[in-house]
C-alpha cells in the first residue's frame, strides 16, 4: 500500500492557521473580544510572514539546525500562552494546540530539548494562572485552571514517550529496510566472484526476451568455460581454484560493455548476455575476452601460468524459449570443446 502523501507545510504556519481559526470561533461565540482576534491574528501573520521570508532567502541555513524547529515551537506556544493570559476562556484550546507544537518537535528535538521546553511551558503556563489568580482572587477560577495545568503537566511527558518511542520504531524500519536492500542484493549475487548467480542470469534472460520480442532487435547469449579447470584444481587446489574463478570474474567484468550482463551460470561457466547485439557481433566480442583472458598472468599461482576459455555464442530467435537459446549456445559451447577448446563457436541461425 503507497504511503498517503500529505504536502510540507511548516509547523509555525499550520499551528498557526489552526490557532487563529478556533481563536475566530471564540470570537463569534462572544468569548474574546474583536480587539484581541484582530491582535492575535496581526500577529500570526507577522510571525508566519517572518518565518517564510527566513526559509524563503536561506537565511535558515546559517543555522546549526536549519529546520528552525525549536524557534518555530517556541514562537507558537508563546502566541498561546499570551493569548492565554489575555483571555482566560482560550485555556481550553491550549492544551490540545500545545500537544500539536509538540507532536512536530518530536521527531526533529532531542529529548532534552523537548523536556526542557514542555518544563518552560509548564512554568509560563503557572505563572500565568498565579498572576492571574492574585489579579482576580477567584478561588473556584484558579483551581480550574490549576487542574487544566495538571492536565497538561501529565499529557506533556506522556506524548513525549509515545513520540519517541514511535521515533525509535521508524529508525528501526529504516535499519530493516536496509538490510533487506542488502539481503536484496546479495540474492541476485554469486558470492564467490560478485557477479550475477544463475537465478539472476534466468530473470535477465527473460527480460531480455521481452525486450526483443516488442522491438524486434535481437540479443545473443556466451556460454563461457575455462578449459580444464578439474585439472587446475587436482595440480593447484582448490583455493587456487577459486583464485583464478575471482580474478577471471573480475576482469571479465571490466572487459565487457556496460550494457552487457555477466554472470556466473555454475562451477567455471559463466555466461554474458548481450544486448542489441547480433551473433556476428558477439562472436566478435567473445573473441576479444577469449584473447583477454589468454593474456592473463597466472604465474604466482599457477604451474601452467595461463588459463584458456572455450566459448559458445548464440542468437535469440523471435518467440523461441530461452531454454532453447541457452541448449544452442551449449552445443556451440561443446562444439568449441570438441575442436580443441581455446576457441569461440556458435550455431548459424
Ligand atoms: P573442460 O575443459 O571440458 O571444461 O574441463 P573442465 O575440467 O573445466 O570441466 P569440468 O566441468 O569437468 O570441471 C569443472 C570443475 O570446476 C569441477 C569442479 O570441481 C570445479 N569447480 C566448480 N565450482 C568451483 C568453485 O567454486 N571453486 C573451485 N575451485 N572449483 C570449482
Ligand atoms: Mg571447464
Amino acid at each position: 500500500m503507497q504511503p498517503v502523501r500529505i504536502p510540507q507545510i511548516s509547523p509555525i504556519s499550520l499551528i498557526s492557521l489552526l490557532y487563529a481559526v478556533s481563536l475566530y470561533i471564540f470570537y463569534r461565540q462572544g468569548f474574546i473580544s474583536g480587539l484581541t482576534f484582530t491582535g492575535v491574528a496581526a500577529i500570526v501573520v507577522a510571525v508566519v510572514v517572518l518565518f517564510y521570508c527566513v526559509f524563503r532567502f536561506g537565511w535558515n541555513q546559517r543555522f546549526h539546525e536549519p529546520s528552525l524547529m525549536l524557534p518555530q515551537l517556541v514562537a507558537s506556544l508563546l502566541i498561546m500562552l499570551g493569548v492565554a493570559y489575555v483571555e482566560r476562556s482560550t485555556q481550553i484550546a491550549l492544551v490540545p494546540f500545545m500537544l500539536i507544537a509538540f507532536s512536530f518537535g518530536i521527531f526533529r528535538l532531542s529529548t532534552a530539548s523537548l523536556i526542557l521546553l514542555s518544563l518552560g511551558c509548564l512554568g509560563a503556563y503557572l505563572g500565568i494562572i498565579v498572576v492571574r489568580a492574585q489579579v482576580e482572587a477567584h478561588d473556584f477560577g484558579f483551581r480550574a485552571d490549576l487542574a487544566q495545568w495538571f492536565v497538561l503537566a501529565l499529557t506533556l511527558p506522556g506524548m513525549i514517550i509515545v513520540g519517541k518511542q514511535i521515533q525509535n520504531m521508524r529508525q528501526l524500519l529504516r535499519a530493516t529496510r536496509y538490510q533487506l536492500e542488502h539481503y536484496e542484493e546479495k540474492s541476485v549475487r554469486d558470492e564467490l566472484t560478485g557477479l550475477y548467480n544463475r537465478r539472476q542470469l534466468q530473470a535477465e534472460l527473460e527480460q531480455a526476451k521481452l525486450h526483443a520480442d516488442g522491438n524486434g532487435i535481437p540479443f545473443t547469449i556466451c556460454l563461457i568455460d575455462i578449459d580444464r579447470f578439474k585439472e587446475i584444481n587436482d595440480n593447484n587446489g582448490h583455493l587456487v581454484g577459486d583464485t583464478i574463478l575471482k580474478e577471471f570474474a573480475r576482469v571479465a567484468r571490466e572487459s565487457i560493455r556496460d550494457t552487457d550482463i555477466l554472470g556466473r551460470y555454475g562451477g567455471d561457466e559463466f555466461m554474458q548476455i548481450l544486448p542489441d547485439t547480433d551473433v556476428k557481433g558477439a562472436v566478435m566480442h567473445a573473441e576479444r575476452l577469449r584473447v583477454y583472458a589468454h593474456f592473463l598472468d597466472f604465474q604466482k599461482i599457477l604451474a601452467q601460468k595461463h588459463i584458456s576459455l572455450s566459448i559458445g555464442v548464440a542468437q535469440y530467435r523471435p518467440g523461441e524459449k530461452i531454454t532453447d537459446l541457452i541448449s544452442r549456445a551449449d552445443s556451440a559451447l561443446y562444439q568449441a570443446k570438441q575442436l580443441g577448446r581455446n576457441r569461440v563457436e556458435w550455431i548459424n541461425d
